[in-house]
């Protein structure tokens, strides 16, 4: 996302008195150009900030920078707790790596005593990860903050393009995500939260503003099929709001 249209964002967001953003949509923030920047302008306007990560890029430098930053949350994704279930899962022999970052920048936290970012590993339990995943218990070192994230995890998602394929799970609660988030894509479209993969639910364009977005017909009505149990296909097929929940370790 282009600086002057993040800028735009968070001063609506300061206005609306909105409390906190998540750097992130289905991308690597930590190889945006301008990501410290970004959480500078956030911190300046008194949002509470956190993204997700792989890992892969959490040299020494850049977890300082990030400790340095005033971030808030670090969440690293980590979907299998040994060398042959993370390769199984992420399609990467990266398991190492993305370890020994996550004690890394424990480290610097401790040596700086920093209590902030809280560093969450985040795991979408499944199969083929199931079996070793207690061993998250002895993989950290020095940790200052850590917990593990159980989320939701929809086999139907096409790995190659992030398109959702079919919608075969029927839900039958509501959801609190249109009650309480908006997504903002890189180019500025908005929709109701982000498990919206495909932009199916599209409630604005960023520069009407997050408001009109918010109070938009369309957004009503999306709240209003939730309460009558009638979800478009994308909620129906959402696995998020019954399966995500963290668990503390
Ligand atoms: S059910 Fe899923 S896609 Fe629908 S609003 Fe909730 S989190 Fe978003």
């Amino acid at each position: 996302m282009d600086f002057a249209m993040y800028c735009h964002i968070v001063d609506e967001m300061h206005d609306l008195k909105i409390p906190s953003i998540r750097l992130q949509f289905y991308g690597e923030p930590l190889m945006h150009p301008r990501l410290f920047d970004m959480i500078q302008y956030a911190k300046e306007n008194e949002l509470r900030v956190d993204f997700d990560t792989n890992g892969y890029l959490l040299t020494e430098s850049i977890c300082k920078k990030i400790i340095e930053s005033g971030l808030d949350e670090l969440v690293i994704s980590v979907h299998g707790m040994t060398r042959d279930d993370y390769r199984a899962v992420h399609k990467q022999d990266a398991f190492e790596l993305v370890i020994n970052n996550i004690n890394t920048i424990l480290k610097i936290q401790n040596d700086l005593e920093a209590s902030a970012p809280a560093i969450v590993v985040q795991s979408a339990k499944m199969d083929a990860n199931i079996q070793n995943f207690n061993r998250v218990h002895s993989l950290f070192s020095g940790a200052v903050h850590h917990s593990i994230t159980h989320c939701g995890y929809n086999p139907h998602i096409n790995t190659e393009d992030h398109r959702v394929q079919k919608y075969p799970y029927t839900r039958d609660v509501s959801c609190h995500s249109p009650y309480q988030m908006l997504a903002v894509s890189w180019d500025g479209d908005i929709t109701i939260c982000c498990a919206d993969v495909n932009f199916e639910l599209t409630i604005g364009r960023i520069e009407d503003g997050l408001s009109q977005a918010w109070h938009s017909k369309r957004m009503w009505k999306l709240r209003e099929m939730h309460r009558k149990g009638i979800f478009p296909a994308v909620c129906r097929g959402c696995v998020d709001p019954v399966t995500y929940h963290r668990e503390r370790i």
